[in-house]
């Protein structure tokens, strides 16, 4: 399992750059019986791989069940040259582990090793490693649905350890807001421009920025114009975003600011032009649901308290979720992602894969 976790870790696999791990994970999943096919969304997105998506037929008749991580990492991951410190794996310091998500892969990997060597009896599973998740989930956003046969599954992308089960994922928007004023020489007729700098700040002013309830945020997180010291500023613009864990909430906020900047920026005498971008639809899976029930069973078989969690950020669960394919993204014991401090431990790895095995057997016995 940790070699396994190491070789992975090893191959260079940064966002739009997935050849090399997507040749081998083809290799590794064909070897353990399974069909693959890749889809054609690298291509879409300019990179070098698109999303595999692997079948294996099972014995018993429960539902077909999906596992997914993603393949691609955020920079600095090229080198990796990982370090095995007693019990935990971390990276040399100068890149990122990759642990986020070559744990879920080294996991999912491991339990198919597993059936496959002692011979276990399970439905029908599917594997399913995306691209580019961390570019804005735009693997799974071009994945070939036609080709995932499961109604339920897990993505395998979550902090937090063994039992920790988002069941709760906002909704996201992103927008732009141009403010438009009028430019004009600052020294000599200042009062024929309109400074557009003035005309945000105002707008701005009028806004709800940050929490704006217990499942509801909003930031606005870039502002950039103005040409010169010299010259009233003409033109602003501003990026942000909402979240929200329920869509109505996210539609209303988002419609909301847009409004406030039309009107407060339009009172001055400015003009504004909004553009709104949705980004992914949320994860709200109810506790009572078989896919969470399957999750919820198989942590406690194995001791651990399960935790349904909710969470701030989007993941490929989202996609999922919003094709209506059931599924929750599972907590494998991930720290400090996105940094060069990032490290698992071993142990986490191994109660993953143990895991996900109590998952796959559960999920057979839904079919007796
Ligand atoms: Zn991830």
């Amino acid at each position: 399992m940790v070699e396994s976790f190491l070789t992975l870790v090893r191959i260079d696999s940064e966002s739009g750059q997935e050849g090399a791990l997507r040749d081998y994970l083809r290799e590794r999943l064909q070897n353990l019986g399974m069909e693959v096919y890749e889809d054609e969304a690298g291509k879409v997105l300019g990179g070098e791989a698109g999303n595999l998506i692997a079948w294996k037929p099972g014995e018993l008749s429960g539902p077909s069940i999906f596992l997914a991580a993603h393949m691609d990492t955020v920079v600095p991951g090229k080198g990796v040259k990982p370090v095995l410190e007693g019990e935990i794996i971390r990276s040399s310091g100068d890149t990122i582990l990759g642990g986020d998500d070559k744990a879920g892969i080294a996991v999912i990997l491991e339990a198919l090793e597993v059936i496959k060597e002692r011979n276990i009896p399970h439905s029908p599973l599917e594997v399913i490693f995306t691209v580019s998740e961390e570019q804005g989930l735009m693997g799974s956003k071009h994945l070939d649905f036609s080709r995932v046969r499961s109604k339920l599954g897990f993505v395998l992308d979550a902090d937090g350890e063994t039992g920790h089960i988002v069941v709760r994922a906002p909704t996201q928007n992103e927008f732009t807001v141009t403010v438009l004023g009028r430019a004009a020489h600052a020294g000599m007729n200042p009062e024929e421009g309109l400074n557009a700098i003035c005309l945000a700040a105002y707008a701005i002013n009028h806004l709800n920025i940050g929490r704006i309830d217990e499942e509801t945020t909003c930031n606005l997180g870039v502002i950039s114009g103005g040409r010169a010291r010299n010259i009233v500023a003409d033109r602003v613009e501003l990026k942000g975003e909402v979240r929200s864990l329920t869509p109505a909430k996210l539609d209303a906020v988002t419609g909301e600011m847009m409004a406030v900047f039309q009107e407060k920026v339009g009172e001055k005498g400015g003009r504004c032009e909004v553009e709104v971008r949705h980004l992914y639809p949320a994860v709200n899976l109810d506790p009572e649901e078989p896919v969470v029930q399957i999750a919820v069973r198989a942590a406690r078989t194995l001791g651990k308290e399960p935790v349904l969690a909710r969470t701030g950020g989007g993941s490929d669960a989202n996609i999922f979720n919003g094709q209506g394919i059931r599924c929750a993204n599972l907590g494998i014991g991930m720290k400090k992602v996105h940094t060069t401090e990032e490290y698992i431990e071993v142990k986490s790895l191994v109660d993953s894969t143990r895991y996900i095995l109590q998952i796959i057997e559960e999920a057979g016995k839904m079919g007796l």
